[in-house]
């Protein structure tokens, strides 16, 4: 199952060539992986997809790298070629082992059994990943909160991408999308259909790139932001007047109060915007204004609540 590949002036050996469906099966019953769903364990058969997600994330010797759900390791074979070193986590023992076995003559690999949303993250210099669909919304912000890539390209099901970049007056502009705009800026590189994978999944992929945003409008505390965000964005075709309001009885402050903040942030918002059309620049002067009230003693402070998750 070897095949040979060339980088620039480099043959390599592959040992994980391009995989067919009968190939994946078989590898599958040798690891006793049954594929579930709910760990969204669709492998990708293509290297020529693995290879083009890898030359996106431009790694060279220079990176570390992270990837997440390494399965039957085409994208992490692909990493291991360019980079300096792949850290692999891999929750399922069974591919855990078909890891260790099929990139036994990489050096530079090391496999971490176990959950990504629970292991200790190895610092990297960029994630590349087929991420499990699962997991998509609560590792994307653990990667953001914890992590310090400079660089991410990630695979995820093509709605839930769609949803990360989005511009405000559309329906997928949503909380994850304002959640994740705050942090980080998002393109859209390529589309990857479902055919692409075993067991074939029934929605398509697209890769994304994210990188950390250092520039931009920042609320006076990204705490209050993601808070406010997360408890006004389950109302998305609301007004904000309206979804100011159900938010504070949600969190026993003064409903009237709604009225005072939206006077606060005249010349940025109105009443009766509806929250679908607000941008994040906006929203981080309402934020503010939040904090404002928060400062007063008229709204609790979400101290430090992890506010930002999304479900
Ligand atoms: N990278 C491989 C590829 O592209 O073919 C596999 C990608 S598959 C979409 C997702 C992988 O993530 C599976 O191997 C699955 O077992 C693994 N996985 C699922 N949940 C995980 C978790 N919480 N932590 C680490 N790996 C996980």
């Amino acid at each position: 199952m070897n095949e040979n590949v060339h980088y620039g002036d480099r043959t390599v050996n592959m040992q994980v060539k391009s995989l067919s469906d009968n190939e994946i099966q078989s590898l599958l019953r040798k690891y006793g992986v049954r594929p579930s769903k709910k760990l969204g364990q669709s492998f990708l058969k293509s290297r020529a997809v693995a290879r083009d997600i890898v030359a996106a994330a431009d790694v060279t010797k220079d990176d570390t790298v992270l990837e997440i759900g390494g399965g039957l390791g085409i994208l992490t074979e692909e990493i291991a070629h360019r980079a300096g070193h792949v850290h692999v986590i891999e929750l399922e023992a069974g591919l855990a082992r078909a890891l260790r076995d099929l990139l036994r003559e990489h050096e530079n690999v090391t496999i971490v059994e176990g959950d990504a949303l629970v292991v200790a993250l190895p610092e990297t210099t960029k994630v590349v990943s087929n991420l499990p669909y699962s997991i998509s919304s609560e590792i994307t912000f653990r990667l953001l909160r914890e992590h310090t890539f400079n660089q991410a390209v990630l695979m995820y099901q093509k709605e839930f991408a769609l949803r990360l970049r989005a511009d405000p007056g559309t329906q997928d502009y949503s909380r994850l999308t304002i959640n994740i705009g705050y942090q980080a800026e998002v393109d859209s590189l390529m589309e990857v259909p479902a055919t692409m994978f075993f067991p074939m999944p029934e929605v398509d992929s697209v890769v994304v790139r994210m990188k950390r945003r250092t520039q931009g409008p920042r609320a006076k505390r990204d705490d209050v932001f993601h808070w406010m965000v997360t408890g006004l964005y389950s109302y998305p075709n609301k007004t904000l007047r309206k979804a100011l309001r159900i938010w504070f009885r949600n969190i026993g402050v003064e409903k009237s109060l709604a009225e005072e903040i939206v006077r606060s942030c005249l010349g940025h918002l109105k009443g009766d915007d509806r929250l679908r059309n607000i941008s994040i620049e906006d929203l981080v002067v309402l934020a503010d204004s939040i904090l404002g009230s928060i400062e007063e003693g008229n709204i609790p402070d979400p101290g430090g609540l992890r506010s930002e998750r999304v479900s």
